[in-house]
């Protein structure tokens, strides 16, 4: 089989409960958000195309040392049976699996959930779920042939799986802070609001304006500082005092495998 595979890092922490994972970089990805740092692996470039085999190589090696196996990206649920075949290896090997994603396919991740494929979901929420902010904050590729309430109705349908399917597997929201986009306190209040009733993890995270950065007037727009996701934080837990919130960086120093 083959697959659009950017990269594998042998291993991370990537904050999940404190698993030591190795992460599979999927290629690949049907949005264009303007602060994603990934631009270098958003396409199906040739250069990333691989015979699944040798992605399975390269995590099995790393089988001694970790507990997990996280499929990120890119967007991993755009290649569906290469995610399935990846994750049936990973659980067969006795590992842990995690998935990030942009919650656009909520079918692809109920059939992992039907299939006890996942332990856990990263569902990166970029905004709130309105179609102003969505539209300012996601750039949905004319390829894919879907508009922004497209995607928006596909997020929703993502939550309520998830809110239906919470006992089944361990879930972190992750939200990026954005100047200019995702930044306000009502942003936050209005995000809080929606994901309240999920019992997940919520980690706010300061945007990195890498050189990789998609947009370029991102490149020259300094990261919020942690004194500001502090307050943003504040402002959530004074109108939600229950919900788990947490600030982390990125990590952009990690190198993938590429052999
Ligand atoms: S931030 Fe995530 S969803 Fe957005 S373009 Fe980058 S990989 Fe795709």
């Amino acid at each position: 089989m083959l697959c659009h595979v950017a990269g594998v890092v042998p291993i991370t922490t990537a904050d999940i409960d404190d698993l030591v994972c190795t992460a599979v970089f999927f290629a690949g990805c049907n949005f264009r958000c303007p602060f994603c740092f990934s631009s270098d692996i958003l396409d199906f470039k040739q250069d990333f195309s691989k015979d699944i085999r040798i992605v399975k190589q390269q995590i099995e090696r790393n089988f001694p040392f970790v507990d997990a196996v996280l499929f990120c990206g890119g967007e991993p649920t755009l290649q569906k049976p290469v995610l399935i075949n990846l994750a049936a290896f990973a659980k067969e090997k006795g590992m842990k699996v995690a998935i990030e994603t942009n919650g656009s396919k909520p079918n692809v991740l109920r059939e992992l959930l039907d299939k006890h494929l996942v332990d856990y979901i990263i569902l990166d929420l970029k905004s709130p779920l309105n179609t102003d902010n969505m539209t300012k904050t996601l750039r949905p590729l004319s390829t894919f042939f879907f508009t922004i309430d497209d995607i928006l109705a596909s997020i929703k349908e993502t939550m309520a799986l998830l809110k239906k399917r919470r006992d089944d597997v361990g879930l972190i929201i992750r939200t990026t802070v954005v100047p200019m986009l995702t930044y306000r306190k009502e942003h936050f209040l209005e995000m809080a609001y929606d994901i309240k009733d999920l019992d997940a993890v919520w980690e706010l995270r300061p945007f990195v304006n890498a050189s990789s950065v998609v947009s370029p007037r991102f490149k020259e727009t300094n990261p919020p500082s942690s004194e500001f996701l502090r307050g943003l934080k504040k402002v959530c837990l004074a109108e939600y005092p229950d919900m788990r919130i947490r600030i982390k960086r990125y990590d952009t120093d990690c190198n993938f495998c590429r052999d």
